[in-house]
């Protein structure tokens, strides 16, 4: 039977970013359609509430897709066609045609003007609203069974749901019941592990530096070979900012591989030659002989961190230059050069933690975000083996695969 000539009931597992983006998508395209979107917490988008401390940096100014696309260690190759569609002019365009002013911050970042997440979540709930889509809170999706004429869906009040069309967009959560669900409708999934998580120091060398920034350092794993340039900053627990976090992701299923447990080193001024500091250090031996070497950084760098890697270099607090040995301008330049750290551990980094895996790309076509595998099957967001650094990345994911997926489900024909 032609579905078209029925109303034509599409169910949605998730109301997060991408599973909202797409009901709205699906609802512009086809007022006709039924479209619920089944949420099996009590709130909608919390992810977004939260995303970017509170402030939604809701995707990032880069516009040529191949270039955006770089900035997916998971989903390189396969996100340039569908950034070609709906790319993150479109997303600024869209939010910015409904009413929400958006800004640009450094890095591309881009942010409602409010400052607020909840400009985003309220315009989509809005949306939501105004085009008719049900959204079903506190109602999970347990089970979905496929049928002759789409899916038997098994709720989490223990009741059944038929629908015609089913997407998938239950976010990144670790071997969550829309992973299993994935897995019965005939989907393989790649191992699911944390991405964009800072590094635990064992034996913390540096503790009391926790707070200190420094805008350009570059940070190495020399066993797998990978390095990132960037700010960096000191925790109590270890690293974190934005050179950590990118290194993390580059290398998330290395560092898993390792238990987390791996040496790194530090380069905390990458932009200075050695000959230059040698010759720094020699005209302070000359012309500031008296000065206290804890106390005149010949780097730019913080003074507390400067102290620290003297000290650590060999220096007490009271040696001045005319004492600085050639041991110590050694060890001075190799702790400058390449400070090196034991990482045990990982912690979650507050402002975003998305998941690396999921989903297989190899399984879905890209055009229409439809499973290969199971007709009237969709995928959205980041269940999908998609992840993205931080800068805005993941949710711009969330809504290029949400759009296209809303957008094949309403002229889904088959
Ligand atoms: C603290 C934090 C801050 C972040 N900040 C940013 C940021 O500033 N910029 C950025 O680009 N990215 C950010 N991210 C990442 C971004 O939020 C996610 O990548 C994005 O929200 C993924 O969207 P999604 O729709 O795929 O999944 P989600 O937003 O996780 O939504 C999935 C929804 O599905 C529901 N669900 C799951 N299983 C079921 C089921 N069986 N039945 C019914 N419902 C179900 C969940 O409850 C959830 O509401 C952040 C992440 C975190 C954790």
């Amino acid at each position: 039977m032609n579905i078209f000539l029925m109303i034509m009931k599409i169910s949605i597992c998730g109301a997060g970013a991408s599973g909202l983006f797409a009901s709205i998508r699906c609802k512009q395209i086809n007022r006709n359609a039924d479209v619920t979107v089944f949420e099996k917490s009590d709130q909608v988008l919390s992810k977004v509430s939260v995303s970017g401390g509170g402030r939604c940096n809701l995707t990032n100014n880069i516009d040529d897709p191949k270039a955006l696309a770089m900035n997916y260690p998971r989903g390189k190759k396969e996100l340039i066609s569908p950034f070609y569609r709906f790319g993150t002019m479109d997303t600024i365009r869209w939010f910015t045609k409904k009413g929400v002013p958006l800004k640009t911050e450094d890095n591309g970042r881009v942010f409602p003007v409010s400052d607020s997440s909840s400009s985003i979540v309220d315009l989509l709930i809005n949306e939501t609203k105004r085009l008719g889509v049900k959204i079903k809170k506190q109602c999970g999706i347990k089970h979905a069974f496929t049928s002759s004429s789409g899916f038997d869906l098994e709720l989490s009040d223990n009741t059944f749901y038929h629908c015609d069309r089913l997407l998938i967009a239950a976010g990144g959560e670790i071997e969550s019941e829309g992973i299993g669900i994935s897995r019965h409708l005939g989907h393989s999934i790649q191992k699911q592990i944390p991405s964009l998580f800072s590094f635990s120091l064992y034996d913390h060398p540096v503790k009391e530096l926790a707070g200190v920034s420094v805008k350009d350092i570059i940070i190495s794993v020399p066993e797998i070979r990978l390095s990132q340039r960037g700010a960096i900053l000191i925790t109590h627990q270890g690293f974190s900012g934005p050179s950590v976090l990118s290194l993390s992701s580059l290398a998330a299923r290395k560092l898993y591989e390792r238990d987390y447990s791996f040496k790194c080193t530090i380069n905390w001024c990458p932009g200075v030659s050695s000959e230059k500091l040698r010759e720094s250090i020699s005209c302070m031996r000359k012309q500031s002989a008296t000065a206290i070497v804890h106390n005149t950084p010949i780097v730019t760098i913080p003074s507390r961190l400067w102290r620290a890697l003297a000290g650590m270099s060999g220096c007490d607090s009271s040696m001045t230059w005319a004492s600085f040995t050639k041991k110590h301008e050694f060890s001075l330049l190799n702790k400058l050069f390449s400070s090196e750290f034991n990482v045990k551990g990982k912690a979650a980094n507050k402002s975003e933690f998305v998941t690396c895996g999921g989903v297989k790309l190899s399984e879905i076509s890209l055009k229409t975000m439809k499973s290969k595998i199971c007709p009237g099957l969709f995928f959205s967001g980041e269940i999908l083996d998609i992840d993205g650094l931080t800068g805005g990345f993941n949710l711009q994911a969330a809504w290029t695969t949400g759009y296209i997926a809303g957008e094949s489900m309403a002229h889904d024909k088959d």
